[in-house]
């Protein structure tokens, strides 16, 4: 027989991000977090924590927020204050460069609202300065007991690192090209810091890294030495992934084939939106590449075929986007509910080529009627056929029995 493909499982340490009762965690065995990030200004509390209130219903687990400025750390326990208000929990998380050291310190009320710092080695001053400066934040992390992500980008490297690295491979016998020596340097740059971290006291358990690159070949590359070479929980996205279509292929095809190897703790999906896009959007699209891999079920999920020549009326796409439309609405109280209905799967067919055979797969699935076919349409409940629809209201009908199923 041929062997079931599942995922390698990874084990990673586990990092606790808490806020009043609410814990998250993140990596051990926990399932993959999806995390995403604000793009309102901080400084506007009140246009913060809704967007933020939103990106968590939509499936975001951790959401992260600039912290750029005096006033916007000024503004973090006000958006703390304000989702307290509306009953939202979600873990914040605060991202920091150049001057998060300075902010962390003279802001404690904004040091004790973050549940992680986010920290860029590549942005906390050179030579001296760096230490000195990693060295507060990492401080401020102990003080408040959060936990932090050392957050690498190939857009904003440690310069210094770089140049010892480019100067160290000059000498080697068989040198290495210049992607590798870029590699290496956001490698070292994350496990350096992470083990600078230890060395000051911070628990090895609270610490995530990150290292973020545009390209998908070069984000494999570089997850799979990290992962190799350290036990930390990891953050994983593809960085400036770009718009649309192009940006959720390229965030896909990089992050399924870390997922199925074991890689990745959590993840963001990094879309450019679109004028009037939801930043939502980018959240839908990393619990749909989670659901895709089999790795977690936020929503149920319909099967549906793309339609040809048989099908010659609209009739099963606009059934099948009903459905879809209508259990994705129903989850906040379906959830609440009836436990596990995120796992249902429906399946919505243009024919009877391979209608019947998908509907019995799906734990309810309809077969429509394609072109001249008799005009009728079998109802598949756990895989035996229940009943057929007829008539003008075969979309309605259809839509009570999903519902009926659900409830039962
Ligand atoms: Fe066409 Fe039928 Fe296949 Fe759908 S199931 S794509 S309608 S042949």
């Amino acid at each position: 027989p041929v062997a079931i493909a599942a995922p390698l499982p990874r084990r990673a340490r586990q990092a606790t991000l808490a806020w009043g009762a609410r814990l998250v965690t993140v990596g051990g065995a926990a399932p993959v977090r999806v995390q995403s990030m604000t793009n309102t200004d901080t400084v506007d509390a009140i246009a913060t924590a809704i967007q933020v209130k939103e990106l968590a219903q939509a499936g975001s687990e951790l959401v992260r927020i600039t912290v750029n400025t005096p006033e916007a750390a000024a503004a973090v326990p006000h958006i703390r204050e304000q989702l307290d208000k509306m009953g939202e929990s979600v873990p914040l998380i605060g991202d920091f460069h150049y001057n998060g050291h300075r902010l962390l310190t003279d802001f404690p009320a904004c040091a004790q609202a973050l549940s992680k710092y986010r920290i860029n080695p590549g942005n906390v001053g050179r030579g001296d300065k760096h230490d000195k400066q990693f060295g507060q934040m990492i401080d401020a992390a102990l003080r408040w007991n959060k936990a932090v992500r050392i957050g690498v980008n190939w857009g904003s490297l440690d310069q210094d690192l770089l140049a010892d690295l480019m100067d160290a491979n000059s000498r080697r016998s068989v040198p290495w090209q210049l992607r590798q020596v870029m590699y290496e340097a956001l490698i070292s740059s994350a496990i350096g810091s992470a083990r600078r971290a230890e060395a000051m006291g911070l628990d090895g358990d609270q610490i995530i890294l990150s290292c973020k690159l545009s390209g998908v070949q070069d984000l494999i590359a570089v997850y799979r030495a990290l992962a190799r070479r350290c036990d930390y929980a990891l953050h994983l996205g593809l960085t400036e992934a770009g718009m649309a279509t192009k940006g959720t292929v390229a965030s896909t095809a990089a992050l399924a084939v870390l997922l199925q190897e074991g890689i990745g703790d959590t993840i963001r999906v990094s879309l450019t939106p679109q004028p009037g896009q939801a930043r939502a959007q980018e959240v839908l699209v990393a619990t749909e590449i989670l659901q895709a891999l089999g790795l977690r079920a936020f929503v149920p999920s319909v099967t549906a075929c793309p339609g040809c020549g048989r099908t010659t009326s609209t009739l099963f796409q606009d059934l099948a986007k009903q459905i879809d439309d209508f259990l994705r609405d129903r989850m906040p109280v379906w959830r609440l509910r009836y436990p596990g209905v995120e796992n249902l799967r429906v399946a919505v067919m243009g024919c009877i080529v391979n209608g019947p055979g998908e509907s019995r797969h799906a734990d309810i699935g309809i077969s429509l009627p394609g072109t001249g076919e008799a005009p009728a349409a079998p109802v598949f409940i756990d895989g035996q056929k229940a009943m057929t629809l007829r008539g003008d209201n075969i979309a309605s009908e259809f839509h009570q029995l999903v519902e009926r199923y659900i409830e039962k």
